[in-house]
């Protein structure tokens, strides 16, 4: 079982994916918790590559290619061995950013091309966590450190992320449950709980 969380920086989602790990652990279950851009060694060093240092290091295309390398590397070496292997595995952002983040700018038909050539994966359960998008944005600037980047769109688009998650949530309402996240954290796990639940090996 593959679950991805997704949503806007400052959304709670890192949270709640943690949360989740934390309660199929306790119920027996021995899941994968992992997160994207990064998740296997060599992905955390290409996140490291973009999302330190100079922000115009890269041009938008050559990021969405590090990002890709990434998720390629994260999904041979962490995310099929342990689906293989009969795990859940809960990944804490996936191909839906980049389809947001990176597809901006008129790159999308890219990210789609090179998702379809290179990953072919998609989730069993996408959570995605769902905030206004002022809520996200004073959340995510009060934890931003100096090492990483935190991309700080501002508050239109910050918006604008916030209206795109939502929109591929309505176009693939088999996969996608939005979540509201804007109530407090044990009421939001719970709802995730229940959600997750039917999915769950018996
Ligand atoms: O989810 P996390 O907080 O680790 O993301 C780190 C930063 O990378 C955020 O500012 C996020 O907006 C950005 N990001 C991105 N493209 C992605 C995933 C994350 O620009 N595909």
């Amino acid at each position: 079982l593959f679950i991805s969380f997704e949503g806007i920086d400052g959304s709670g989602k890192s949270t709640q994916a943690r949360r989740l790990s934390e309660t199929l652990r306790n119920r027996g279950l021995n899941p994968v918790l992992t997160r994207e851009p990064g998740g296997s060694p060599g992905a955390e060093e290409i996140r490291a590559l973009v999302l330190q240092g100079d922000p115009d290091r890269w041009s938008a295309e050559t990021e969405l290619l590090l990002f890709t390398a990434a998720r390629r590397d994260h999904l041979e070496r962490v995310i099929r061995p342990a689906l293989e292997a009969g795990r859940v595995v809960i990944c804490d952002r996936f191909a839906d950013s980049t389809r947001m983040y990176q597809g901006r700018g008129g790159l999308r038909d890219k990210v789609d091309a090179l998702h379809n050539l290179m990953i072919g994966v998609e989730p069993d359960l996408t959570l995605l966590v769902d905030m206004p998008a002022d809520a996200g944005l004073s959340r995510a600037k009060a934890r931003a450190t100096d090492e990483e980047r935190f991309e700080d769109f501002g508050l239109a688009l910050q918006q604008q992320m916030r209206d795109g998650f939502l929109a591929l949530a309505q176009d693939h309402p088999n996969r996608f449950r939005v979540i509201d996240g804007n109530r407090d954290i044990t009421t939001v796990a719970t709802e995730i709980l229940d959600t997750v639940t039917p999915y769950l090996p018996a």
